[in-house]
């Protein structure tokens, strides 16, 4: 009964944390439990919905077991450092070995006020939580590493938000590790060399574990870093998502997609497309993901000089080396990506996708629609659907013959179903979702789940999710 803790960031030094239990709240109400993933960590899911286990998720009860902290960290955010961010509304409640054997954090956000939480009151509003849980969901179903939801709370209080006052949210993450770039930072900032070692110890034991037979562990851990980056930003370009805060803080080293704040999948194909509200120089567009991912390792590897070599120079020339592998790495997994969801033949030219994604950007042709039709069409289709999207003519009949006569590989064809997804959550559903819970009704929500839970699925239940949003329903911007 309950959840085996087996904590370990709480024995690193007390300046890593804050001791911090969750601040209880009013009235809690179990929205959804994530049974499955329960499952997987090794929870008994019929507890995690008892009584118990609601004031465990609801920050309530402090389980057996459980040794909550608050972790600290700083971070750029929009270029900007700041020294000391922290988790200002969350708590790590503890971590678990799953099944797998895989050690979780379970970490409560929304949890109320900490050492970290400055001006903001620590608490967190439905509306990101169920956002959160959906989109988290979705990109694990998709296949894209990221953190994951185990359950959703309704706390019975109300908080104060851009919109006014709506109701209040728990929400329990699950995460490989919480560990950011931005955790890096905090003790590079405070010229804490010792507090850079421990913690970089602590990551190369937990996440890259083939960086402890290294000549150089720490060089080693840096490079490990940046190749799951240049393999987890080119997956998410593929899906058409965009992360919308990709701050240092927001960047976590075990490669999983961490932080759906104001994230959002692209609809109209344009690779300067922005949603979040915040981002006003669309430093986080969809085609500069990339970029700002380099530019974040870099301030990863900035911190870490000191662990690299003794003398500047030196350490300054091996982080150096480790970056420079990035941009290749990066454009191979990118061009891997698109030539699958074009179902092309290994050995194609950049320049097709180039073309392609110029054809789309020219047209605003709906990016999840375009990869679903051409999929249908090279599944034997008519390819009425597939013109109906172009307005010119002309120029999608010219791409097109291009294309007809590259995607002759059977096998590269049959492998467009599993690069090129049915569904994806569209703004204007999750928002519908966030309103109707906000009114008391789950079942939008609910459904969302079970529909992004198979996105490479074609079910007639759920083709009304394929289409784009009327002009009504458009959704311009996102919200942390
Ligand atoms: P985020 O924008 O989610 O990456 O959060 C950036 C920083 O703001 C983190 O240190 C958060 O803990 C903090 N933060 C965000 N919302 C709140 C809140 N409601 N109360 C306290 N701290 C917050
Ligand atoms: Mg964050
Ligand atoms: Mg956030």
């Amino acid at each position: 009964m309950g959840i085996s803790f087996d904590n370990t960031y709480c024995a690193l030094p007390d300046r890593f944390f804050e001791r911090r239990a969750p601040a209880a709240v009013a009235k809690p109400q179990l929205i959804r439990i994530n049974r499955a993933l329960a499952e997987e960590l090794g929870i008994d899911a019929n507890w995690l919905e008892s009584e118990q286990g609601l004031a465990v998720l609801a920050g309530n009860t402090v389980a057996e077991g459980s040794e909550p902290i608050a972790q600290a960290y700083a971070g750029h955010q929009f270029g900007h450092f700041v020294s000391q961010l922290g988790d200002g509304r969350a708590v790590l409640l503890g971590e678990v070995r799953g099944r797998s054997g895989q050690r979780r954090d379970l970490q409560l956000k929304g949890a109320g006020q900490t050492a970290f939480s400055r001006a903001g009151d620590g608490r967190s509003a439905l509306g990101p939580v169920v956002r959160e849980y959906i989109l988290s969901e979705a990109m694990a179903a998709l296949g894209v590493p990221t953190t994951r939801a185990l359950a959703a709370i309704s706390t019975g209080e109300t908080v104060f938000r851009q919109e006014g006052e709506v109701p209040g949210g728990v929400f329990t993450r699950v995460a490989a590790s919480h560990v950011r770039v931005g955790t890096f930072q905090y003790f590079q900032a405070r010229g804490d060399v010792e507090g850079l070692r421990i913690l970089a110890d602590y990551v190369i034991e937990r996440h890259y574990a083939e960086a402890r037979e290294a000549e150089e562990p720490y060089l080693e851990l840096l490079r490990g870093v940046i190749e799951r980056q240049a393999g987890l930003v080119p997956h998410w370009m593929s899906l058409g998502f965009i992360h919308g805060v990709m701050n240092t803080d927001n960047m976590a080293v075990s490669g999983e997609t961490i932080d759906y704040g104001p994230c959002a999948f692209m609809e109209e194909f344009h690779p300067e497309c922005v949603f979040s509200s915040i981002d006003r120089n669309a430093r986080y567009a969809w085609g500069n993901q990339g970029n700002i991912a380099l530019w974040n390792l870099t301030r990863l590897a900035e911190a870490l000089l000191p662990l690299l070599a003794e003398k500047p120079e030196e350490a300054a020339r091996k982080a150096e080396a480790a970056l420079s592998a990035f941009p290749e790495q990066f454009q191979e997994n990118y061009t891997a990506r698109f030539r699958a969801k074009l179902g092309l033949e290994v050995g194609v030219s950049e320049r097709t996708i180039q073309e392609t994604l110029r054809l789309l950007a020219e047209q605003e042709v709906d990016f999840t629609l375009f990869f679903r039709r051409l999929t249908q069409v090279a599944q034997g289709e008519e390819a009425g659907g597939l013109v109906a999207l172009f307005s010119d003519r002309a120029a999608f009949e010219a791409w097109f013959a291009g294309w007809r006569e590259l995607s002759r590989d059977e096998r590269a064809v049959a492998g467009m179903a599993k690069a090129n997804p049915v569904l994806v959550p569209r703004n204007h559903r999750v928002e519908q979702a966030i309103q109707a819970a906000y009114a008391g009704d789950y079942s939008k929500f609910e459904r969302l789940l079970e529909a992004y839970a198979e996105p490479y699925a074609d079910r007639a239940a759920y083709a009304d999710l394929e289409a784009r949003p009327k002009p009504e329903e458009v959704v311009h911007q996102t919200f942390c």
